[in-house]
């Protein structure tokens, strides 16, 4: 299935969407797009331009938006999907999954990694941060799909002999793969939670982002239980305990931080993390609503992520925009907070932020990476159609997906996967299935 780089690069027009250049600013009604390359060229009226194009995508009655961005997940856990449901976290991972990861092979890894990127292909996802094992099986995947990535090898060395080999793995696969697929594959250094990895972990982590120049990615404050468990031994929360080990002297990308106080959103605030809010997740294992409008007003950038499909059910970032603007209102008493356009925000822009871009993604501009997602406006849902973004975000449906572009790339159109064979991958996914019942 694995055709080579792509090295096609088109001149396409996207003719007539509104276009949303970023959330909170910049609608442009009926617009016509111009990509040329890896770039978006132009955005002009309708009509306002001319010339050759090796492509005509139909954007009428659709929306353009930036290429909305997954700060969180592990893709192949697709292949775990609804299996040992209604778990508390610590049950769900230590009876249920991590038995079944250990039965895991790289095979496995690749194509349920596919499933993933085809779902989330289908649901406008045009990057994802992911942290797995196998990961140069998920990193093909990811090279073959044509998305963006910044990928982990997730380390787990509760106990000294771990970690050597762990860490060797990790830095292996930054080695390796740091700047792959023509650039789309970025890597990071990811030790998988405060309570999986001793502090020697940590120190020499930090020491090594430092030198190859890459974020750290981990879970932090997830559970009311991790919190206990780190306050009980090191008489402080686990952020504050991250930074006295020098964790955030580097980008951090911190998926949950669900528990969290004041001091915990000072230090993600003074040192520029990103904490990845998977409101999804967060409900289905029962461990809390994120401190996501405090965030940030506290100034924390706060990015969206699903979490696996196992924990999430789904990979559907349109969905998960409206639950987390919801939990948002709820959990701060009011409903101004995590705003429609904010919460669009937090899914491009703050996850473009996460990825290192913040200036070459996150917003529909001339000269910056074309990765932007097409959604159609024909559902009755976005009837009468006052405010599309409102719309989107409040009524969306991740079947409202027309088209994905990725670096001038199209990886879907009118429906039709351009990069994978999604008959193939769910045949595949099937079958290895059948060991994980
Ligand atoms: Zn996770």
């Amino acid at each position: 299935m694995f055709s080579g780089p792509y090295t096609a690069f088109m001149r396409i027009l996207i003719r007539g969407p509104t276009v949303i250049q970023r959330p909170g600013g910049g609608v442009v009604p009926h617009a016509d797009v111009v990509i040329e390359g890896r770039r978006y060229e132009a955005i002009v009226s309708r009509g306002g331009v001319d010339g050759e194009f090796d492509r005509v995508v139909n954007g009428e009655g659709c929306l353009l938006v930036p290429g909305l961005v997954n700060a969180h997940t592990h893709l192949a856990m697709t292949l775990f999907r609804g299996l040992a449901p209604d778990l508390s976290l610590d049950r769900w991972l230590g009876e249920e999954i991590w038995p079944r990861e250990k039965k895991l092979t790289a095979k496995d890894v690749y194509w349920g990694s596919l499933l993933g990127l085809a779902e989330m292909i289908g649901c406008g996802t045009t990057a994802l941060v992911d942290m797995y094992f196998f990961m140069d099986e998920v990193a093909q995947a990811v090279e073959e799909a044509g998305l963006r990535a910044l990928l982990s090898y997730g380390i787990i060395a509760p106990t000294p002999h771990q970690i050597g080999p762990e860490i060797q793995e990790a830095e292996r696969f930054v080695r390796e793969w740091d700047g792959t697929a023509e650039g789309r594959i970025r890597t990071a250094l990811a030790p998988h939670s405060p309570t999986t990895c001793l502090p020697e972990v940590w120190h020499r982590i930090a020491e090594l982002a430092r030198e190859a120049h890459v974020p750290i990615h981990t879970h932090l404050a997830e559970t009311a239980t991790e919190v206990e468990q780190i306050r009980a031994e090191q008489k402080k929360s686990p952020t504050e305990w991250l930074e006295e080990l020098g964790v955030f002297s580097v980008p951090v990308i911190a998926a949950h931080c669900v528990h969290i106080g004041e001091k915990d959103i000072e230090i993600l605030a003074a040192h520029g993390a990103t904490s990845v809010h998977c409101p999804t997740s967060n409900l289905k294992l029962a461990c809390g609503i994120a401190p996501v409008q405090e965030m940030l007003d506290g100034g924390v950038n706060v990015a969206l992520g699903t979490d696996g499909a196992a924990s999430a059910g789904d990979l559907n970032l349109i969905e998960e925009m409206r639950i987390a603007s919801l939990l948002a209102k709820v959990r701060a008493g009011r409903p101004e907070a995590l705003s429609a356009a904010e919460t669009l925000r937090c899914a491009t822009a703050r996850g473009a932020t996460a990825l290192g871009l913040g200036k070459e993604l996150g917003t529909i501009e001339p000269g910056r990476r074309a990765d932007g997602v097409l959604i159609s406006m024909r559902g009755l849902h976005f009837c009468p159609g006052y405010d599309p973004l409102v719309d989107l975000v409040y009524a969306g449906q991740g079947s409202d997906v027309e088209a994905v572009f990725v670096d001038g790339r199209p990886l879907l159109v009118e429906g039709e996967f351009l990069t994978l064979d999604v008959e193939e991958i769910r045949g595949r996914c099937r079958q290895l299935s059948r060991r994980f019942r």
